[in-house]
């Protein structure tokens, strides 16, 4: 149990912990991974290089020390964080590691103002939760591996097809290689591929399954991430599974986690609204597809927002599904001119821009429906604030975001202060 006395000096240092978060946290990989070198597989260089984990774990640990009298509060975010941490198979031995570089870089960067109470207060209060996650982490491990068609940590999966869908966005269909079941998974769930990397050994992703459940395999789909700007290397694993991973060839899979999902198995008499941007359309993709066979009287409506036709995957299928399903309505929006020389024809459910709350009023009756959606930040931040300036209630309102999640927590935290 964490004493009033601790409880109350962490509190104290969390203004100073706010001013010095990014200086403590940059302090803070920087010492983990050159005394334990073995941790590095589990982070994403390209975040570390980016400076967006660094940025997300302070925005925790300042969470975490406002909210230590009132641990309630954080109770969405630690199911958020156990899911991920058994997504990138973290496991009880890791805890220690990370709390003793952290007490360290605690001491190194606030000097002389981190006093042995003050050390000794953060300890405490570090080891408490670590207990908490890594017992709530057990649990997820073990329920993964219970299900039928279950398993804990990685295991080999076959390439059985491989769908270009778009010029930057490839499917790939994995099976068990030891052609066992498959767990059934909530659609919008994602799996983590694990693959051999230079720096590290290997490097773990998170991809979302685009397909279905209860198929004889997952469905990935991929986009290639290029290089950003001049001199920085392109997406290492996405560009790995797109050039090096042909039908045949194996990759490790661990099993699906997360928390963005949606539960088919509920009747609701609230429509459905499904806002995609780019490859974000994966999960969002699954939930459609299962949703569209288990609620099959429920309103459904799609925006799927591209560059252009070119980056623009499974327009085919959606097309279809609009041909078969009445209470379907699926909108696309393109933010370039049209590619290949084919004019696109604008109409009620083509049109040009970014996708903003205008667009979803005119095709979303009220504010009275469950929104999922997925894509880039600039995207998610003008949603989540126009749907809660539109009164759309919290518990309506559920995203994914494909980098890690506290970075967006934080802007949408600094956001919410200027909306
Ligand atoms: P990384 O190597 O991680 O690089 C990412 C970016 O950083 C690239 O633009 C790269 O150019 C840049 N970069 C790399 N190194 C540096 C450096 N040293 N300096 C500056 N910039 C650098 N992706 C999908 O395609 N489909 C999905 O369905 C999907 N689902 C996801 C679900 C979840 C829950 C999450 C968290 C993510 C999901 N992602 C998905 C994203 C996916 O996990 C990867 O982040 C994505 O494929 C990029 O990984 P990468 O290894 O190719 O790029």
């Amino acid at each position: 149990m964490l004493t009033e006395k601790n409880i109350a000096i962490v509190k104290a240092t969390a203004p100073i912990l706010a001013e010095k978060g990014e200086e403590l946290t940059r302090y803070f990989y920087k010492r983990m991974f050159s005394h334990n070198p073995d941790v590095l597989k589990l982070f994403n260089p390209a975040h570390q290089s980016t400076g967006t984990q660094q940025k997300a774990l302070a925005g925790a640990i300042c969470a975490y020390a406002a909210n230590i009298d009132n641990l309630e509060a954080l109770t969405n975010a630690v199911e958020i964080i156990t899911q991920k941490h058994v997504s990138l198979r973290i496991l009880p031995e890791h805890y220690p590691i990370v709390g003793e570089n952290l007490l360290e870089s605690i001491k190194a960067v606030l000097g002389d103002a981190a006093t042995e109470d003050i050390v000794e207060a953060w300890k405490e209060a570090y080891f408490f939760l670590a207990d908490i996650l890594i017992g709530k982490e057990e649990n997820i491990y073990k329920a993964q591996e219970n299900l039928i068609g279950g398993w804990r940590g990685f295991k080999n999966f076959r390439v059985i097809k491989k769908v270009k869908e778009s010029d930057v966005i490839t499917s790939f269909y994995l099976e068990p290689e030891d052609k066992s079941s498959l767990p059934v998974f909530y659609p919008g769930q994602f799996i983590t591929v694990r693959v051999p990397s230079p720096a590290s050994g290997t490097t773990m992703r998170n991809y979302s399954l685009s397909d279905k459940p209860n198929q004889k395999h997952f469905r990935i789909s991929v986009k290639r991430e290029a290089s950003k700007n001049q001199g920085n290397p392109e997406g290492y694993v996405s560009n790995f599974l797109h050039n090096k991973i042909m039908e045949g060839n194996i990759v490790e899979l661990a099993p699906p986690s997360g928390t963005f999902y949606i539960d088919t198995s509920q009747s609701y008499n609230r429509p459905l609204v499904l806002l995609a941007a780019g490859i974000g359309i994966t999960p969002l993709l699954s939930m459609l597809l299962e949703s569209l066979e288990k609620n099959p009287t429920r309103k459904i409506v799609l925006i799927y927002a591209s560059l252009n036709e070119n980056t623009q995957a499974f327009k085919h299928t959606l097309d279809n599904l609009c041909l078969v399903h009445n209470n379907l309505t699926v909108h696309y929006r393109y933010s370039r001119s049209e590619t290949h020389g084919v004019k696109r024809q604008l109409s009620k459910s083509v049109s040009e821009g970014f996708v903003d709350m205008n667009l979803v009023l005119d095709l979303v009756e009220s504010p009275n429906a469950d929104f999922y959606f997925c894509g880039p930040k600039p995207f998610m931040l003008n949603l989540y604030h126009g749907l809660k300036r539109w009164k759309v209630p919290e518990s309506q309102i559920h995203f994914e975001f494909f980098g890690p999640l506290e970075d967006l927590e934080t802007s949408l935290e600094t956001s919410e202060s200027a909306n």
